[in-house]
């Protein structure tokens, strides 16, 4: 049994729900800004799951996420411990923006140094004081602003372990993602803990649909490694079917001006399929947007305007395109 778990030099002891408010810096005002976590540690011993969101402060489907997560879960059901960290970024979150003030993206200041500038040394108290102490980790993220994404999960496959994770989550697209510098994925990687990033959604919105995919998720995965009782075959509803892609690509702007779509989040495509249409500020001189190649939209701009190259369209390909598209179907009535 892990005697005592320390966080920020408070304990949190078998059975004990806690909240805890880790202080990284100041602001010019010297307000203390603190992140908020709430640790909630079953009787008995078992894996050590960290769940965050808003490491992106405008990405804040998964600060809901996290809230009805933190309903569902009790001392008495869990059998080891989940760290619940609503807002990672807490400077980006009050400004509306992905970054930190310093300019910084924090998901690429990772592992971060002590004595760094903000986002680094906001990084390094998230390793020490929470994402060290874990044996698993789910990061929640949304597409950028003006942009949406297909709930999916993004992790690194060649990990047996990641990858069983990956299918417990349960949406139906697995992105096998690689590491970005700088990223908490590939932090964690480094320290040997699986993780897993969720992507849904649009920056700045709350949408129903991708929070409640978000928490089915979050509570499967939380099943799959034995920190909530796993579900009796009785209660089990329709088996989930989860689809690795074999690659994404974006379809950028053949044109600059204003477009309607004919596609969406979600569709199969075809290659050669007219996703949009690009006219001018008088509806002609029309350019078709094209796929490239067979496969589903997993990611789009919601903005309708473009330059020549914007990034519009991101496809993922897969060897059975067709059944892919029916377990998202099954996926959408189910949530
Ligand atoms: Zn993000």
């Amino acid at each position: 049994m892990l005697e005592n778990l320390v966080i920020d030099g408070q304990t949190i002891k078998p059975g004990e729900r806690k909240k805890i408010f880790l202080r990284i810096a100041a602001l010019y005002d010297y307000t203390d800004i603190s992140i908020p976590i709430e640790v909630i540690r079953g009787k008995v011993d078992g894996p050590i799951l960290f769940i965050s969101a808003a490491i992106h402060g405008d990405e804040i489907n998964g600060v809901e996420i996290v809230k009805r997560v933190l309903k569902r879960v009790s001392v008495d059901k869990l059998k080891g411990t989940l760290i619940a960290i609503p807002i990672v970024n807490v400077f980006g979150f009050n400004n509306l923006s992905r970054y930190l003030p310093d300019r910084r993206d924090l998901n690429r200041s990772f592992p971060g140094q002590k004595n760094g500038s903000l986002a680094s040394r906001l990084a390094s108290i998230f390793m020490k004081e929470i994402v060290n102490k874990c044996t698993h980790g789910i990061d929640l993220h949304t597409g950028a602003v003006h942009r949406t994404n297909l709930p999916q999960i993004r992790a690194c496959l060649d990990n047996a372990t990641t990858k069983t994770l990956a299918k417990a989550f349960g949406v139906p697209v697995v992105i096998d993602s690689s590491l970005r510098d700088g990223s908490l994925r590939e932090a964690a990687r480094r320290k040997g803990i699986p993780m897993l990033l969720f992507e849904g959604g649009e920056a700045l919105r709350f949408e129903e649909s991708i929070i409640r995919s978000g928490v089915k998720g979050c509570i499967s995965t939380m099943r799959s490694i034995g920190l909530l009782p796993k579900l009796k075959q009785t209660e089990l509803k329709t088996e989930q079917k989860t689809f690795i892609a074999n690659d994404s690509y974006w379809v950028r702007a053949p044109h600059s001006g204003s477009f309607l779509v004919n596609k969406h989040i979600g569709a199969r495509v075809y290659k050669g399929d007219v996703l949009a249409k690009i006219s001018d500020p008088f509806g002609e001189s029309i350019h078709q947007v094209e796929a490239d190649k067979d496969g589903i939209i997993i990611g789009m701009t919601k903005i309708p305007l473009v330059s020549c190259g914007d990034a519009m369209f991101h496809i993922a390909t897969f060897t059975n395109t067709k059944k892919v598209r029916q377990a998202i179907e099954l996926y959408d009535e189910l949530i």
